[in-house]
């Protein structure tokens, strides 16, 4: 099977967030399933940067490139490279005017350069005369490549077999832009309607993917339900719910062989399931490092972008209830200035129990998904979540408010038959938080025995590629069969 996956970031080229991960790590996955994957993305600015530093040659492989129907003269490139440790390929589409911004995504008009770079692909790969059995794009920039396939390429022999998948990594970011676009992407006019791309007088990119994509998921089953309903729909609830025997979830997965506390180079000492006590050595390090008491009492941490998605706002409410437990609080992240000079105010007033890093700092991450006995994250929405599985991983309990991938990650520890591999609660509140941490801090002061249990079965959870790549393999063939 042929598969194009298409997005703005992919690692080690370009990466801001956890697409990059998802998009880097399932083509190298999916080739070991005799699947054969190859990767379309923007060479940004960044992708240049970063090939001394990951050790990778862009070749350019065509230039001068039109794209007939759009409404502007910019020419575009190819350049050709691989993911690095791979045999796929990755196409880089190569144009100075809308990719030379310092970050991904920036640049004079966001809304045409999406329309530009969806529509590249689709030349790109007509200009290499390939064929694909499924174009799999991610997130609104690329989500107007299933409507170019079903109207502009309707009749196109070299598509006439492909299927398209849309993967929503986030609702929350949908691309809405005025509906004069419609002319510069070269769109007919009747997509302007509420059973096509129009919204609320404007049109939206990502609603045109959910309506043309022959197969639509998201990143957890949970979430896929959840956005089909008024609370978490984004507006887009409704036009979900149409597509709803289309709809799937497929969890993301972490690299076993990067997150690996055995081997991982960034934490202070390695360790295993067998000698849990190497782990509490990374505690005491890590305790010294951020200049807290090195004594025994749980380590609550938080790893996060600091936005209101991430429940800080519930979290503020009950803070100093918090500090009322014998726990210490860690935290790591950058984000809104009302959550970075909270955190500061804190660790100013209780230097003891509170250490507040505002910055981005990978190894630090790893430090602390090593050296923490707890690790926090109760958002208020969730597609997927990175943090919990990196914190099983590292034996590290996670608290979460039960959302999105959160719910089908962590399972409440059952003390009469040792199930279960962290905590949580349902109702978006601050006084279930509270209680949440006070009953993972009671179990670690007085069950012992079950705190050992519920360490083991974090790090015996599997969140692994192996598993979601098999998972998208059932998808593309799903989606396969809708042309066929
Ligand atoms: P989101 O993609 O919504 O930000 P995820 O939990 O899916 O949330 O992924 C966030 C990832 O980014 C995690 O791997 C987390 O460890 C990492 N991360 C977030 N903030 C920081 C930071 N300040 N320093 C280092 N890593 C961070």
């Amino acid at each position: 099977m042929k598969i194009a996956l298409v997005s703005y970031e992919v690692f080690p080229f370009a990466k801001v967030g956890g697409l990059a991960d998802v998009v880097g790590a399932l083509p190298k996955y999916l080739e070991k399933l005799a699947v054969s994957p190859v990767v379309f993305m923007p060479k940004h600015k960044i992708t240049e940067d970063n090939a001394v530093k990951f050790s990778y040659k862009l070749e350019k492989i065509k230039e001068n490139l039109e794209i007939p129907f759009l409404n502007t003269k910019e020419k575009f490139d190819i350049y050709l490279s691989k993911i690095p440790g791979s045999n796929v390929p990755v196409y880089f589409i190569s144009n100075n005017y809308y990719f030379s911004a310092e970050k991904v995504y920036d640049g004079p008009d966001l809304a045409e350069q999406a329309i530009y770079f969806s529509a590249a692909v689709l030349e790109s790969i007509k200009a290499l005369n390939m064929t694909f059995d499924i174009i799999h794009v991610n997130d609104w920039q690329t989500a107007l490549i299933p409507v170019y396939l079903k109207t502009l390429y309707a009749d196109n022999e070299l598509f006439k077999k492909t299927s398209s998948i849309l993967t929503i990594h986030n609702l929350g970011y949908q691309g809405i832009f005025e509906s004069k676009y419609m002319k510069f992407a070269g769109l007919p006019s009747f997509l302007y309607d509420i059973n096509g791309i129009e919204f609320y007088g404007k049109i939206n990119f990502l609603k045109g993917g959910i309506l043309f994509a022959d197969v639509i998921n998201t990143v957890s089953p949970t979430y896929a339900q959840e956005i089909q309903t008024k609370e978490y729909g984004e507006k887009l609830d409704g036009v979900l719910r149409l597509r709803t025997s289309d709809l799937y979830g497929i969890l993301n997965g972490i690299d076993y062989d990067v997150y690996n506390p055995e081997t991982d180079p960034r934490i202070y000492v390695n360790y295993s399931i067998n000698d849990l006590n190497k782990k509490y050595e990374n505690k005491r390090k890590l305790q010294e490092e951020l200049n807290l008491p090195v004594k025994d009492v749980p380590v609550i941490s938080m790893i996060s972008r600091l936005v209101d998605q991430k429940g800080l706002d519930i979290l503020a409410d009950v803070f100093r209830y918090l500090l009322l437990l014998d726990v210490q609080f860690i935290l790591l992240g950058t984000g809104d200035e009302k959550y970075e000079s909270m955190f500061k105010t804190l660790a100013n007033e209780f230097p003891e129990k509170v250490s507040a890093n505002i910055k981005f700092d990978i190894n630090l991450a790893q430090k602390i998904y090593a050296g923490s006995d707890m690790f926090l994250m109760p958002s208020r929405y969730e597609p997927c979540g990175l943090g919990q599985l990196y914190s099983l991983r590292y034996g590290t309990i996670p608290i979460v408010r039960y959302t999105g991938g959160l719910a089908d990650t962590v399972k409440e520890y059952d003390e009469k038959n040792f199930s279960g591999n962290g905590f949580g609660f349902k109702e978006y509140d601050s006084a279930y938080l509270l209680r949440s941490v006070a009953k993972a801090v009671d179990f670690y002061e007085n069950k012992k025995v079950h705190w050992k249990k519920i360490v083991e079965n974090a790090m015996k959870s599997d969140f692994s590629w192996d598993r979601s790549a098999r998972e998208y393999v059932k998808l593309y063939e799903r989606a396969k069969s809708k042309k066929q």
